[in-house]
């Protein structure tokens, strides 16, 4: 049989010539999404709902009127709003809540004719690097079943991968996309804070949260990005800065001034292979006749605690709604008003969300918020100011994504601060606000996916994306 599935831009072509219809293409990524259950991957798969909207939007595309998305299969994580939809964002206590409203994102999807699959499985509130502190169970890496496909938006990596969807929506806030994204072998892409917004995305750290893309190509993630990016009346945080036209932007790269942050590959955490990977990756740019230096950075090793610290400060405000009466899940053993709050919380949350609850609420308390909370918003400040110094000189920062490959399961269930540490390259750009993209740079030697990230500067996710393109066709 004729394999519909390829990336976007491929597909494009066929489905305006109706080699194949939309109809087509989602019955077989719905055979795929079924056939693979296993993987853990969804949450809910809307089967109907997105064969007819298939008919609706084929016929469309027939008379020559579909949107700039038409016919792209696209999953949600479960922290993304989708009118009269379940949304849970892997969370006991969201129990049958559904979403009254469209995320700006999904919103902007479907005007663009794209058609959404489902809700995809996801670390409780975003919280995680390995998709296991997920209340719909631990989601598999598809080229590895033995392995994580990564977290927080494990499942959103494991459906593009796993040829379900051509393309995901992730929430990054210190990770989240460009990791799953590193561990599946896919292309992952955070944004600049604000470059999306955040209305409709259940909030986990407000002032670090971006929707991010997942994708097999480059040139799938500029296509989205197009479309979903931009002002939005609904979030004052997204930037009003005009959206330019990222795909028509992609076949011009320049020469580029690339810095290599001296700490990042002198790390003794670091897997070899990954190492040599990207060191191989930089000297293939130089090649090509970029220039690469190798620059101090004094910082790196404050990066992982300032986010730790900001971020469960941000999550204890943020998840204080969840109190068993406007939404969601209720207890009910409880017989007053106090106790609803209590075992409501108590049994809606799990291990993972209440430590951080917890930790967010201890750095924010009268005794602990200057020597915790207000020292790691000085030194938040510290790490922008050096990325931006780097970046006034450089136009680009490249490091690995990971410290190791896609890890087995259970790996870290009695070592909670070693699964911390591993986000160590990630949570830079997320401290600094600054668009980062994830490319796969070959396999280590248990064939498992390498990740090599790039890091620009504040909404230059034009040159980024045009860069990140030409990269990937010399790394692949
Ligand atoms: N692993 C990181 C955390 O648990 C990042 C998660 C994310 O980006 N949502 O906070």
């Amino acid at each position: 049989m004729f394999d519909h599935y390829c990336s976007f831009s491929v597909l494009r072509p066929l489905l305006a010539s109706q080699k194949v219809t939309c109809i087509e293409v989602v019955e077989e990524l719905l055979q795929h999404t079924h056939a693979q259950k296993d993987l853990n991957a969804f949450v809910n798969v809307y089967d109907q709902e997105i064969v007819e909207n298939a008919a609706v939007v084929n016929e469309k595309i027939k008379q020559g009127k579909g949107g700039p998305l038409a016919g792209m299969v696209v999953g949600l994580k479960d922290m993304i709003a989708y009118k009269n939809h379940p949304l849970q964002a892997g969370s006991k206590i969201l129990t049958n809540y559904v979403s009254p409203f469209d995320a700006t994102v999904t919103e902007r999807l479907l005007a663009a004719d794209a058609l959404i699959i489902g809700h995809q499985n996801c670390d409780e509130f975003g919280m995680g690097s390995s998709s296991e502190n997920a209340y719909f169970g631990t989601v598999l890496n598809p080229l590895d079943k033995t392995r994580v496909a990564g977290g927080s938006s494990g499942g959103s990596a494991a459906a593009v991968k796993a040829k379900m969807c051509h393309v995901s929506i992730g929430t990054d806030t210190g990770g989240s996309v460009r990791q799953p994204a590193a561990f599946c072998g896919l292309v992952g892409l955070k944004p600049s804070y604000g470059r999306i917004s955040r209305h409709g995305l259940v909030a986990y750290a407000s002032s670090f949260d971006t929707a991010g893309i997942f994708a097999h190509t480059v040139e799938d993630c500029a296509t989205v990005l197009e479309v979903i990016a931009g002002p939005d009346l609904f979030d004052d945080t997204a930037a009003d800065r005009p959206v330019p036209c990222y795909t028509h932007l992609l076949d011009h790269p320049g020469r580029y001034k690339i810095a290599c942050l001296a700490g990042t590959l002198g790390n003794g955490g670091l897997q070899t292979e990954i190492k040599e990977h990207t060191l191989h990756g930089l000297e293939l740019l130089k090649k090509e006749g970029h220039q690469v230096d190798h620059v101090h950075f004094s910082l790196l090793k404050y990066a992982l605690p300032t986010y730790y610290i900001l971020v469960n400060a941000e999550a204890s405000t943020n998840l204080a709604r969840f109190d068993g009466i406007r939404y969601g899940y209720r207890s009910n053993q409880a017989t007053t008003l106090e106790e609803v709050y209590i075992k409501t919380r108590t049994e809606g949350f799990a291990k993972e969300v209440k430590k951080r609850i917890m930790l967010g609420s201890f750095v924010l308390s009268a005794s602990q918020c200057e020597t915790h909370y207000v020292k790691a918003l000085k030194v938040r400040n510290l790490i922008k100011k050096a990325m931006q110094d780097i970046l006034g000189q450089y136009d680009f920062i490249i490091l690995p994504t990971t410290t190791a490959t896609a890890f087995r399961v259970n790996s870290f269930a009695n070592d909670p601060l070693s699964m911390y540490w591993s986000d160590l390259y990630t949570v830079l750009a997320s401290v600094a606000g600054l668009p980062a993209i994830s490319l796969p740079n070959g396999v280590d030697q248990k064939k498992l996916p390498i990740g090599i990230q790039v890091i620009g500067n504040y909404f230059e996710e034009a040159k980024l994306l045009t860069f990140a393109c030409h990269f990937e066709t010399i790394i692949k």
